[in-house]
């Protein structure tokens, strides 16, 4: 029997209905050609099938299909409109500002940034992982060109207040950037009410294949920033490349769908969620980590404490989940995020994510809730 699959924070599997429409555009009887070609039927087929999917992703977020550039995935989205807004705006200011508590492919930009000549400042989330606006207010200054930081969580499922956040950003004239992987196709994302000026989206994480994602770039007020990556001047110049016409039309139709059942998924997810937590929340030493409302509908993460999460993991032998973030489980050091939330290193070691998707059934959670219970008890014992 596999193990029941309760990391879909992690990876989402590509959902049937976008596999077939993927489908028509692979292969010689399929829509193959280059979206580029504009001198014959088959460049001209599959830039209708580009097209389609940018509609969709624009009648999603409320916003003007100009507004939508293709990119790889989230960790690529963030690139570019980090570096591209630091580098487009450098004669404005150079100082930036995220918190400690974002994704590697958000912090990694800014560290690099330091070291070519930009300051950041780093806040740090309150205790329930939230960023305080007040926090926000006081580090802006009239040279801050840009700030970051990130939608929900995608170790803690928290969710920032970006309406609030984005507002003093506006005011101070300061671009603000939004890494939303983990609630676009979860969570409502208006972008002709929010004020967001970038948004980073990656396909996998809704039932979208690998290897694709979105960045929103607003055009009123006109957002500039840098290409990251030069070429044949696609996506009107700020990603060049080849557009992957397949991945592409696989992401417009699953943000679709995922808009489509989003309340539906949320309510079902959310209950199987709380079912979980109901019959693990009694174990000894078992504390939630987060905000306990604000927080995405399918995410859990746990603390148990005195139990050290890898030997943890390993006797979760019924269940996929994961301790802190997937690009982390390399290497032994706690959570960044946690820590960033104050929690002690032994608590953050401690700590696991599970995270529920469109899949998981009650069944899937009873047989958690009875592998949990059995390990906890085990590793207590001795
Ligand atoms: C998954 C994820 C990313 C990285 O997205 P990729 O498309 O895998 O590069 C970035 N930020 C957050 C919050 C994520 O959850």
């Amino acid at each position: 029997m596999k193990p029941v699959y309760l990391d879909y924070a992690a990876t989402t599997p590509v959902d049937a209905r976008v596999i077939a429409r993927m489908l028509e555009f692979l292969g010689e009887d399929a829509q193959f050609g280059n979206p580029a070609s504009r001198s014959h039927g088959y460049g001209w087929l599959a830039e209708e099938g580009v097209e389609t999917a940018r509609r969709q992703v624009a009648d999603v977020l409320h916003c003007d299909v100009r507004e939508v550039v293709w990119t790889s995935g989230a960790t690529e989205s963030n690139n570019l409109a980090i570096k591209g807004a630091a580098f487009a705006n450098r004669e404005r200011g150079r100082h930036l500002i995220t918190a400690t508590s974002e994704h590697k492919a958000v912090l990694d930009c800014f560290r690099w940034l330091e070291t070519k000549g930009f300051e950041v400042t780093w806040l740090a989330p309150q205790a329930d992982g939230r960023v305080d606006p007040e926090a926000l207010k006081a580090a802006l200054r009239d040279d801050t060109t840009l700030v970051s930081l990130m939608h929900a969580n995608n170790e803690t499922g928290v969710i920032n207040d970006i309406a609030v956040l984005g507002e003093l950003c506006r005011s101070n004239g300061t671009l603000f950037h939004v890494d939303a992987a983990q609630t676009a196709g979860r969570l409502l994302l208006d972008l002709s009410q929010l004020p967001v000026d970038l948004l980073s989206l990656s396909a996998h994480k809704f039932y979208a294949p690998k290897g694709v994602g979105v960045l929103y770039v607003r055009r009123h007020p006109d957002v500039r920033i840098e290409a990251q990556m030069h070429g044949g001047g696609h996506e009107r110049g700020l990603r060049s490349g080849t557009l992957p016409t397949h991945q592409v039309v696989g992401l417009g139709e699953a943000l679709m769908l995922a808009a489509q059942q989003m309340n539906e998924d949320s309510l079902r997810i959310g209950a199987l969620r709380n079912q979980l937590w109901e019959g693990i929340a009694d174990l000894p030493g078992v504390q939630l980590n987060g905000h306990p409302t604000q927080r995405l509908p399918g995410h859990l993460n746990v603390a148990f404490s005195g139990i050290d999460g890898d030997l943890l993991i390993t006797a979760l032998n019924q269940i996929a989940i994961s301790s802190g973030s997937a690009c982390t489980s390399a290497s032994v050091e706690p959570s960044h995020v946690l820590t960033a939330m104050g929690l002690s290193r032994e608590h953050a070691l401690s700590s696991l994510r599970i995270s529920l998707g469109r899949q998981t059934t009650k069944d899937d959670v009873d047989r958690a809730i009875k592998n949990v219970c059995l390990a906890v008890h085990a590793l207590t014992k001795r």
